[in-house]
Parts: C-alpha cells; sequence; structure tokens
C-alpha cells in the first residue's frame, strides 16, 4: 500500500515535514498545510474540515512537529472510519453464513471488471464460494472481459449468450445458480452508462426487485468503483451514481498511478460513503480491503 501511494505520498510527506519541522505548529503553518491538502485533492470541504480541527487544538495547546502530525494523523483517521461508525471496524468482508449478493457500478474505464476480478480471487482465497454474473450486457466486450477474470480468479461467471440480453435476466440465471451451488458472495457486474442517468436507474432498481423476490434475505452491498486518478471530477460522477444506486461503500482504483490519493478523504466527506477497499495496481492481488489506519500511515509516514 505505501507503494501504491508513493506518488501522493512524495507530494506531501516531504512539504509536511518541512512545514511543521520547523518548530511548533502556527498559523502561517497551517496555512501551508491547508494548500498541501488541496494539492493532493483532499477537496475543499474535507480540507476545511480538517484545518479547523487543527487550529481549534492549536488553540488548546502548541503542537511540536511530532504531535503535530501524530494529530493530523488522528483527524484524518477519524474522518475516515466515520462512515462506517455503525458498521464493524475491522476490514470489510461478505457475511459469513449468508447470501452475499455485491452490486458493482462505476462508470466505464473506472476498473469494475478488474475490481470484479480482484474481489472474487481475494474472496476465494478467504474461504468464500464465489459467483459473478456478467450483468453488463451493453458492452459487448465487457461479458467476455469478465470471463477472463473469472478464468483467472478460478470463480465460475453466470451469462447470457444471447445479444441484447437483460441484465436482470441474467442475474435472475445467476441467483439460481449461486442457491444451487450453495454460493456464498455473488458479485454482479453492471452496466456503466453515466450518459443516460433513467436508464442506469431503471436497470439498477430493476435488478434489486429481481434479488428481493428472488433472494429475499441476501445481504447487499451497492459498491461504487471509483478512479482516483479523476480526483475531484470522479466526485462529481459518483454523486450521479449514489443518487442512482443506493451506494453503500466506495472502492477507489488506480491509487498507484496518481497524486490524487487524497480523494479519499473527499469521497467520505462528501458524499458520506466508507471506503470498503482499495485497488493500487493491476494485478489480481492488488486489491486491499481499506483500513483507515494502515491508509494514513501509508500517505504520511
Ligand atoms: P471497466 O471498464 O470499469 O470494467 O475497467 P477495467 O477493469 O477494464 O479497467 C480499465 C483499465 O484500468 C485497465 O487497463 C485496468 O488494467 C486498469 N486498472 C484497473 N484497476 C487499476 C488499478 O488499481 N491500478 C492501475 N494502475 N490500473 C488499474
Amino acid at each position: 500500500l505505501r507503494q501504491g501511494l508513493d506518488k501522493t505520498r512524495r507530494n506531501i510527506v516531504n512539504q509536511l515535514k518541512a512545514i511543521v519541522g520547523q518548530g511548533p505548529l502556527n498559523q502561517a503553518g497551517v496555512a501551508e498545510i491547508e494548500a498541501l491538502l488541496l494539492q493532493a485533492d483532499v477537496g475543499v470541504e474535507a480540507t476545511d474540515y480538517i484545518i479547523t480541527a487543527l487550529q481549534n487544538k492549536l488553540r488548546e495547546e502548541a503542537l511540536p512537529p511530532e504531535q503535530a502530525i501524530a494529530y493530523l494523523k488522528q483527524i484524518l483517521r477519524d474522518m475516515l472510519d466515520r462512515p462506517q461508525e455503525k458498521s464493524q471496524k475491522q476490514f470489510f468482508a461478505p457475511e459469513k453464513d449468508a447470501f452475499n449478493i455485491w452490486l458493482i457500478t462505476g462508470v466505464n474505464g473506472a476498473g469494475k471488471t478488474t475490481t470484479i476480478g480482484k474481489i472474487a480471487h481475494l474472496a476465494q482465497k478467504s474461504g468464500y464460494k464465489c459467483l459473478i454474473a456478467a450483468a453488463d450486457t451493453f458492452r459487448a466486450a465487457a461479458v467476455q472481459q469478465v470471463k477472463v477474470w473469472g478464468d483467472r480468479s478460478g470463480v465460475e461467471v453466470i451469462a447470457n449468450p444471447g445479444k441484447n440480453t437483460d441484465p436482470a435476466a441474467v442475474v435472475f440465471d445467476a441467483i439460481d445458480a449461486a442457491i444451487a451451488r450453495q454460493s456464498e458472495l455473488l458479485l454482479v457486474d453492471t452496466a456503466g452508462r453515466l450518459q443516460n442517468k433513467k436508464n442506469l436507474m431503471e436497470e439498477l432498481s430493476k435488478i434489486r426487485r429481481i434479488i428481493n423476490k428472488k433472494a429475499p434475505n441476501a445481504k447487499i452491498e451497492s459498491l461504487l468503483v471509483l478512479d482516483a486518478t479523476l480526483g475531484q471530477n470522479g466526485l462529481r460522477q459518483a454523486e450521479v451514481f449514489s443518487q442512482a444506486a443506493e451506494l453503500t461503500g466506495v472502492v477507489l482504483t488506480k491509487l498507484d498511478s496518481t497524486a490524487k490519493g487524497g480523494v479519499a478523504l473527499a469521497v467520505v466527506q462528501q458524499l458520506g460513503l466508507p471506503i470498503r477497499f482499495i485497488g493500487a495496481g493491476e494485478g489480481i492481488e492488488d486489491l486491499r480491503p481499506f483500513s483507515s489506519y494502515e491508509f494514513v500511515e501509508a500517505l504520511l509516514s
């Protein structure tokens, strides 16, 4: 993870150390930290929150360098953990002894297919019986691509060979297959056409209706795959999806190819959604369940 966040860290850490290294943190230093956070795509809202917290603390006591960094880390960890207060603090995983259905959403190119492959691999490795539904039937290549990842991870892919098939019909078949095979996790690849929000909403709600009917007790998660290299621009996409898809969490991809890793904080602050996984590479192993501790250490140490 440290390596994955290298680009973001390199921009931040040295400057941060230079700012706080000069002695107790003062208001001029706080202003420099503010600029640094904005530069790392933390976003205005999240940056304001962090800076206010730092200033409040400074009013109470002087912060020597080590304490300043430790306090900053604590603010960031608390922010990142806030959306999951209700859920458990440990790594996110499918619920045991349940039928988990995870809808994977996101615009084309965000890394949806790759992420499905990686999650399938991780779940399989962790002992879950897993199945993939290729319900992105809009893109001809998508089904093929998801099958390649299915082969790589050794997870069966349920697809409908016909052209222009209904995504909900694929999900219907996949739930039957999952129940027959006693699968614990069904990953559903969905179409990423952001251009047409109405279609997107209709498609996703149809899929949900099928799930509610056929697997009423399933534990449903709706994860948005978000390309970190887009920084703040990705957030706008995320807002559209969060209106359409009843999202429960975010997978942040391509952290290895960007200095905009700070966008994780913007996601949490602006969307109120927890980060569940992070992708930092194109390989099957390059996915980590999210930990605020690991993330902040990788960013600021
Ligand atoms: P989809 O259209 O959303 O299904 O996107 P794909 O899964 O096909 O991924 C689009 C491109 O992004 C591919 O070239 C992937 O290899 C690449 N990609 C996906 N995740 C990551 C990641 O975490 N890091 C890097 N560097 N590339 C990624």
